[in-house]
């Protein structure tokens, strides 16, 4: 079979990741891989545009942004005469099995490419250009589509390739801008992508706790009263994030300049204005944007391989792959645009799905002030180690329980800061979402006798709380169980092995901390003799961490607790890698969860694959320890405490008993703390059931080095 792919419309992160996994797993399956430069001009031009792609040829390109195959915008893909170029160029090169990466416009544009197909094709023999033959033998396009665009605006998929890293860039900005407008008592106004989504803006808003955001999806009447509501003169410091294509509801566009004015002018608040522009666009892909590319990709060639008849689009619903028929994606991508346009804003929200809706209603949060009639206590502590993300469940936490008129109660140092009666009231909120680990500290301890849980129990009760938040690990859920008021558990820590959920908060983090290790270990090897690092994460028994790593940074082999080292194993992975460095590979990496065996640890195991390389490469060993701990939370970890904490809180206001709000299929979920427990390995303190990445093995074996003949490199 040969599988062709191509990259389209605007470039997104993430966009390689994909081409590589595409192209590797279809060479390991026995495909002819063909790679089509400048997307839709490319396959109009034909030539030397359509290229067979090898091994190689995408060796180390995950890591970088843009896309190697080059994309383009082609108005003659616009008219039949263009598609049907293109139709002639693809049977010519014998290809009619092809994979499309890129957003609305170029899925919209591929769909008719397979719909016209057999049209294009009479057209074709009618005119002598192809012969009968020729055409009966690719008789229609079996076409994959794959989400590629930062704005995340397919219907179809939790998020589009590119998406996530473009929100870490803006998160990054803002809270660089953030940190000088507090010096300065200043207002920043920074316009973000968005024509006509306001997916980064919103999502962005909530990550950064922005004062005010404005959508395409949701006009304020007039923009300038909104401010005045929000902002007030004297303010220490102010963001206003507006997308591209925000107007207000008479339809005048909001712009920054027009903010700074207002501000200025009327509330006399200093102001800036920042346009991030292609800084959105550009730079290496995140974590998400390399795991999720390959998730995909691998997924696009098995379902070209068995059989597909009808043009599908891939996207993800949590960690699973969701197949949507392409027609219906699009169809209901353009309905929700065309609910902007014609003004049916709340539709509009609706369509977007729960995520965007949740997000609505938590932006412009850390903001609510201490109601003076407070009800109840409410109070939040952490248990176990501590993780990035933390921070931004407990300043959701106090603006939740703050929001419904309630007290909140935060504890120092884990469950150990009630008996010791150690407890902070909430003021200073600022910056707190984009803060490492944890302002309140945090602490293991939990009752483990029947002596302790009473003590613990009474304590509570002295201290007056009546509803109990428990943001940690396997701990928090352990500690939940033994509780006799309402107490949710919101899952944070970076190993991802609580039971209830599909991630836990920090561990995007900590595997963003991994990927940028990893890079910088390869980049350290070059020039150097053949390198092969064993680098080690954490996790524990549970794999998630190093797992995820070894797929997202294309890994050589992946040891952990679940799938684990053997002699025997190790004997035959040693004896690949050797034939690999025959074959001219020159960096490796290994990686290896902290909780495998003794006798199979990081160490070890550079030493036994040293033994068996006979000198054909160095090893070296990489223990990345803490660092993937400590840093500052990433948009996926931040967005993911706000959403689990105000449910969490809203679980307990509304008188849970013991429970875990975690993510099912991307989508919030809430499960009973006896059941999480009982369904899980209590022994290796990780989930039961624990979803499965797809196997890295499939992306590594190697086919026989063959001499490339000039024939090969072009396919006409
Ligand atoms: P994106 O894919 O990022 O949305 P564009 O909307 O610019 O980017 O589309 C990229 C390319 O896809 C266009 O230059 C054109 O070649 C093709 N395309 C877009 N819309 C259509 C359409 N309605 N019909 C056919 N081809 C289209």
């Amino acid at each position: 079979m040969r599988i062709g792919v191509l990259t389209s419309g605007g470039d997104a992160p993430g966009m390689n990741a994909a081409i590589r996994a595409i192209v590797r797993y279809g060479l390991a399956r026995g495909a002819d891989m063909l790679g089509i430069t400048r997307g839709f001009a490319g396959l109009t031009e034909g030539g030397g545009a359509i290229h067979r792609i090898r091994w190689d040829d995408v060796a180390h390109i995950a890591s970088e942004g843009g896309t190697v195959l080059g994309t383009a915008r082609c108005p003659a893909f616009l008219t039949g005469d263009g598609r049907r170029e293109a139709v002639f160029n693809l049977v010519n090169a014998g290809i009619d099995h092809l994979i499309v990466i890129g957003g609305d416009g170029s899925l919209t544009g591929a769909e008719l490419l397979a719909q016209e197909w057999p049209r294009h094709l009479a057209d074709l023999i009618d005119h002598g250009r192809i012969d009968e033959e020729r055409a009966r033998a690719h008789p229609k396009l079996h076409l994959v589509a794959l989400p590629g665009s930062i704005d995340n605006d397919l219907w179809g998929t939790d998020c589009t390739i590119g998406y996530d890293t473009a929100l870490h860039r803006i998160v990054d900005a803002v809270d660089a801008l953030a940190s000088t407008a507090r010096s300065h008592r200043r207002a920043f106004v920074v316009e973000v992508m968005g024509r006509r989504s306001g997916a980064l803006a919103l999502a962005a808003a909530v990550c950064t706790g922005a004062d005010v955001v404005f959508l395409p999806e949701d006009p304020p009447e007039d923009w300038r009263t909104t401010l005045t509501h929000r902002l007030h003169p004297g303010m220490r410091e102010a963001i206003v994030l507006v997308a591209e294509g925000a107007r207000d509801r008479s339809g005048e566009p909001i712009r920054t300049e027009a903010i700074r004015d207002m501000l200025e002018q009327t509330l006399s608040i200093e102001a800036r204005t920042t346009v991030l522009g292609h800084i959105q666009r550009g730079g290496p892909p995140s974590a998400c944007d390399r795991l999720m590319p390959v998730t995909l990709g691998i997924h696009a060639v098995r379902l070209l391989l068995d059989g597909l008849e009808s043009p599908t689009m891939l996207g993800m619903a949590g960690p699973a792959v969701r197949a949507t028929p392409l027609d219906e994606a699009l169809r209901k991508t353009r309905t929700v645009h065309a609910t902007v346009e014609d003004g049916r804003y709340q539709a509009a929200i609706n369509a977007r799905g729960d995520f965007f809706l949740e997000l609505i209603h938590a932006r412009g949060m850390v903001r609510t002030s201490l109601s003076a009639t407070a009800a109840r206590t409410i109070a939040l502590a952490h248990v176990g180690a501590p993780a990035p993300g933390m921070n931004a469940a407990i300043a959701t936490f106090v603006d939740a329980v703050r929001a419904a008129g309630h007290e909140p109660l935060l504890i120092r140092d884990g469950l150990r800061g009630v008996l010791e009666g150690r407890f902070e009231r909430p003021d200073a909120l600022d910056g707190l979402l984009a803060r490492g680990a944890t302002v309140l500290g945090t602490d293991r301890w939990r009752p483990h006798t029947a002596g302790e849980l009473s003590s613990l129990r009474k304590a509570i009760a002295q201290h007056g709380i009546e509803g109990l938040v428990l943001v940690g690990g396997f701990g928090a859920l352990e500690a939940a169980s033994g509780m006799r008021i309402p107490c949710a558990v919101v899952p944070a820590t970076i190993s991802n092995n609580v039971p209830g959920t599909e991630i836990s908060v920090g561990a995007d983090t900590a595997l963003n901390a991994i990927c940028e290790a990893i890079d910088r270990l390869k980049l350290s090897a070059l020039g150097s003799r053949n390198r092969v690092f064993f680098v080690e994460v954490m996790g524990r028994r549970c794999g998630y961490l190093a797992r995820a790593a070894g797929l997202a940074t294309g890994a050589e082999f992946i040891y952990t607790d679940e799938d684990p080292p053997t002699l025997a194993r190790i004997y035959e992975d040693a004896i690949r890698l050797n034939a690999a460095m025959d074959e001219g590979r020159t960096v490796a990496i290994v990686l290896v969860a902290d909780g495998v065996r003794a006798p199979f640890r990081a160490e070890r195991l550079a030493e036994l694959f040293a033994e068996a390389s006979e000198g054909r490469y160095d090893t070296r060993v990489c223990v990345l320890g803490h660092l993937q701990q400590g840093g500052r939370p990433s948009p996926a970890d931040r967005l993911l405490a706000v959403r689990l904490t105000r449910r969490a809180v809203a679980e307990v206001l509304g008188g849970c008993g013991r429970r875990v709000v975690g993510l099912a299929h991307g989508r919030v979920q809430v499960e009973r703390v006896v059941e999480a427990l009982e369904a899980s390995d209590r022994e290796a303190r990780r989930p039961g059931f624990q979803h499965h990445l797809p196997r890295l093995r499939a992306l590594k074996p190697r086919k026989k080095k063959r001499k490339t003949k000039k024939s090969d490199r072009d396919v006409r």
